[in-house]
């Protein structure tokens, strides 16, 4: 019997206690720190325990359990949903010091009723036996200009007749007006971004002329609210912000946000995607951001009504009382997700949509598929890169972000490594200690 190559074994964060994780047998425990020692020493007292929870293995069992879980896997995901994202126009009307589209071409450009035809027919076909949701991104897909309003409310009734859903990622400074046309259609939820309360949102997202949008996006929001549209509110986050989250917390929890079933809330980490960010010294590394927000938890307990952080399986651990499913893989992109652009290009996700030379084919003015490319990020998984494969936290992290990893190493079959062993110290810490 051996240690299993899946046990994330370490000491918990402001404890003397550790934690043993172990994916693939579907088991965690909190260890004393004499049973740790055990461990440390290779002198374990009593093995069966470790035997009966995957963690002490017969290597060869535990590759045909590998096997068996990474075919249940891909079967699952065949039938999992996917998101389809359309970006119905680059142009955008804010500002935002970090965007990574600000290079993008054509941001005038903007889509026509025959490439929403186009995309409705690609999608009637391709993903004709899958089940399947819209999302409009963009640039801004919620833009001011009765043209463009109809193209939505178009989209929206497209949808709605074969009754897929719709979900939105807006900057929110026109979702009051556009409510009545997204009453009109089956919308999944809104994705609403505020970073932060009115001075510190107003200077990270400001209109293109540099005025102030926080007004408007709550505004938004509490009609959005009113009128039953589900709102997901994003907060990207970075060194000159975070502070200011539990303030934003507080806004939200007094305006009864947090409260209201339809709300709920993400943390968005600003990081470097496509190019070098303005002041990259801004930018926190993702164990950098959970640090941080440890710190901030235990000082400011309100800000888990406005959001519970991951902490990588932690918050899932904490809540479920067991693990998740192994994760063979972390990225969507062309297994259940893909994205489309009013220019007739086809993407493998929101990373790579409309960024020049990142295009898997066209179905507009006709489909091509570039079946090689695509064949590529299909396969992407800890399976395929070579550098997850004896990595002890593979069933956790996934291998990461394919595009992430593509713009460090030139391609996407590298590892874009999540620093799971560090935020499980934390958030077992948290969530199993510290927690109100
Ligand atoms: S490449 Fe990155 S952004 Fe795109 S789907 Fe994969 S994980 Fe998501
Ligand atoms: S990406 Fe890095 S951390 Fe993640 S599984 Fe691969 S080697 Fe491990």
């Amino acid at each position: 019997m051996e240690f299993s190559r899946h046990n994330i074994f370490s000491r918990i964060k402001d404890s003397d206690d550790y934690f043993i994780v172990n994916l693939l047998s579907g088991n965690a425990d909190i260890l004393t720190a004499m049973q740790a020692g055990e461990i440390l020493s290779n002198n374990i007292s009593n093995p069966q325990e470790f035997i009966d929870r995957g963690y002490l293995v017969d290597p060869e069992q535990e590759k045909s359990l590998y096997r068996k879980k990474y075919l249940d896997f891909l079967d699952n995901r065949d039938t999992d949903e996917i998101q389809l994202f359309f970006v119905p126009s680059y142009a955008c009307n804010f500002g935002c010091f970090y965007c990574y589209q600000d290079e993008y071409t054509n941001p005038s450009l903007t889509v026509t009723s025959e490439i929403i035809d186009a995309f409705f027919s690609y999608i009637d076909t391709e993903f004709a036996s899958r089940n399947k949701y819209i999302t409009l991104f963009g640039g801004e897909p919620l833009l001011p200009g009765k043209n463009f309003r109809e193209h939505i409310a178009s989209l929206l009734k497209k949808a709605g007749d074969r009754k897929i859903d719709v979900a939105i990622v807006t900057n929110g400074y026109h979702l009051a007006d556009y409510i009545p046309i997204l009453k009109s259609g089956s919308i999944r939820e809104v994705q609403v971004t505020l970073d932060g309360t009115a001075d510190i949102h107003n200077k990270r997202r400001p209109l293109k002329n540099g005025l102030g949008t926080f007004d408007k996006i709550v505004e938004g929001i509490e009609l959005a609210l009113q009128h039953k549209l589900p709102v997901n509110l994003r907060v990207v986050v970075d060194k000159e912000n975070i502070k200011n989250l539990p303030a934003l917390a507080r806004f939200a929890i007094k305006k009864g946000w947090t409260k209201n079933p339809l709300f709920k809330t993400q943390l968005g980490r600003n990081y470097e995607l496509h190019h070098c960010q303005l002041n990259h010294n801004k930018l926190f590394t993702r164990i950098e951001l959970y640090n941080t927000l440890y710190t901030l938890l235990l000082d400011n307990p309100e800000i888990l009504e406005f959001h519970k952080p991951a902490y990588s399986i932690s918050k899932f651990l904490f809540e479920n009382g067991e693990l998740p499913e192994p994760l063979f893989d972390s990225c969507p992109g062309t297994k259940t997700e893909w994205a489309f652009d009013f220019t007739g290009n086809i993407y493998s996700c929101t990373a790579t949509v409309g960024k020049e030379g990142e295009s898997l084919g066209t179905f507009f003015p006709e489909i091509i598929k570039k079946d090689d490319l695509i064949d590529e990020w299909e396969n992407r998984d800890v399976v395929s890169i070579k550098a997850c494969n004896n990595c002890p936290v593979q069933l956790a992290c996934g291998g990461g972000c394919a595009s992430v990893a593509k713009n460090r190493e030139g391609n996407i079959q590298a590892p874009d490594c999540r620093p799971i062993k560090e935020l499980l110290e934390l958030g077992i810490g948290y969530y199993f200690y510290k927690a109100p």
